[in-house]
């Protein structure tokens, strides 16, 4: 490689290879790095690509209803898995 002046076209090393080079044969890549034209890459287009906000909220709400709860005496307590039933004066009553 001939060493000889250029007026305006000084020499730089790459950043990526360290090999020297021309400053007209050198440019600045999107991580402010100075490369040859070997190693210079555009930036990746995924890069740019920012997430979306969800939007989460049901397309027709309705409030939540209000308990109601009942009110008056229970005859038995029903357990599902017995067969027998508890009654609330505590006598065991088979079904
Ligand atoms: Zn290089």
């Amino acid at each position: 490689m001939e060493e000889r002046y250029v007026p305006g076209d000084f020499w730089r090393c790459c950043d990526v290879c360290g090999l020297k080079y021309r400053s007209s044969q050198t440019r600045k890549r999107w991580d402010g790095a100075w490369v040859c034209l070997s190693d210079y890459e555009e930036r990746h287009p995924q890069d740019f690509v920012r997430g979306r906000k969800d939007r989460q909220s049901v397309p027709e709400s309705r409030p939540e209803p209000t308990e109601t709860f009942v009110s008056g005496s229970v005859d038995v307590i029903y357990a599902p898995d017995a067969e027998q039933v508890l009654a609330p004066d505590g006598d065991m009553v088979v079904i």
